[in-house]
């Protein structure tokens, strides 16, 4: 019977990827989003000036200027140390074209940026790291950055809030790095010992050295909602432990839980959280500020 019979098919002949990509439609970059949560797409305009998702509330990752940008009173940033290029120490190989990438990709120098402004009116030094630039693991000038922007804050009485976001130390500056979690340790305490406040706020994710040093530092600690806070990555603690760890390991939730956050925050409240706490701190602050 004719009516079950196979169709024929017309046979096609590829065409040539050159031509192929010319006729790929045109969608300008950057107009759309994808949540990394809840992996819905979202229209970059929906996402507003916080970049927070607004089907599940996920805090997309910003840049140290952003960060700066939803913070501080306009126009009021003044940058520390702006210039310092990391170098390369131990000569590790590939490090100096990791370094050349992270610089041209972020526009930055380093993984943290530092300086004053003021909040509400409010003096406050600030160091803000960069998770774009080499995921913001501490190697030596970051460490010396923020060394400089406590010891500057000691010097001139000023609090100081610390945006943490990293992987850790930088395994190519070896030992290096990992001696940076001291000597901002050490900065820190001396701060802390005139009597100024720390506040630390740990944004996504804060993770290794800096989660062992400054970050646990802050006289009060926020995070951000759904910041990932932890030392060392899951994965290594479920082989090492040989057990598997509970939903929800390694969250600001969870870490709240356990008692080592004061407070999360979400993103849009933040700047007004922030100026509540340094009201409470400065010596005849009007109340009128303080909300
Ligand atoms: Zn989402």
């Amino acid at each position: 019977m004719k009516l079950f019979r196979k169709r024929p098919y017309i046979p096609i002949t590829p065409v040539p990827s050159s031509e192929t990509d010319n006729q790929k439609p045109i969608v300008p970059e950057g107009l759309w989003e994808k949540c990394p949560n809840c992996q819905k797409t979202i229209y970059s305009k929906d996402l507003g000036a916080e970049k927070v998702c607004p089907h599940c509330g996920y805090n997309f990752r910003i840049s140290a200027y952003e960060r700066l940008g939803m913070i501080v009173d306009e126009g009021t940033f003044n940058e520390w140390n702006e210039v310092m290029p990391a170098e390369n120490p131990l000569d590790f190989p590939g490090y100096d074209d990791k370094l050349k990438n992270a610089k041209e990709k972020t526009g930055l120098d380093e993984a943290v940026v530092t300086g004053v402004a003021f909040i509400n009116k409010q003096k406050v030094a600030l160091c803000v790291m960069d998770s774009n630039f080499i995921m913001a693991s501490m190697g030596k000038v970051v460490g010396e950055k923020l060394t400089r922007t406590f010891e500057r804050a000691t010097a001139e009485r000023l609090p100081v809030i610390v945006f943490t976001a990293s992987g850790g130390a930088r395994m190519q500056e070896g030992i290096m790095s990992l001696m940076q979690m001291a000597k901002v340790s050490v900065a820190v305490s001396n701060h802390s010992k005139a009597g100024l406040l720390y506040i630390a706020v740990l944004t996504d994710p804060t993770t290794g050295g800096v989660t062992a040093s400054f970050a646990m530092q802050g006289d009060v600690i926020l995070a951000e909602t759904g910041a990932t806070v932890g030392f060392a990555g899951k994965r290594v603690i479920e082989q090492t432990i040989k057990a598997k760890l509970p939903e929800g390991f390694q969250t600001a939730e969870k870490v709240l839980e356990n008692g080592f956050i004061d407070k999360i925050v979400a993103r849009k409240d933040l700047k007004k959280t922030l100026q509540h706490i340094l009201g409470l701190h400065i010596p005849n602050a009007e109340a009128g500020d303080m909300q």
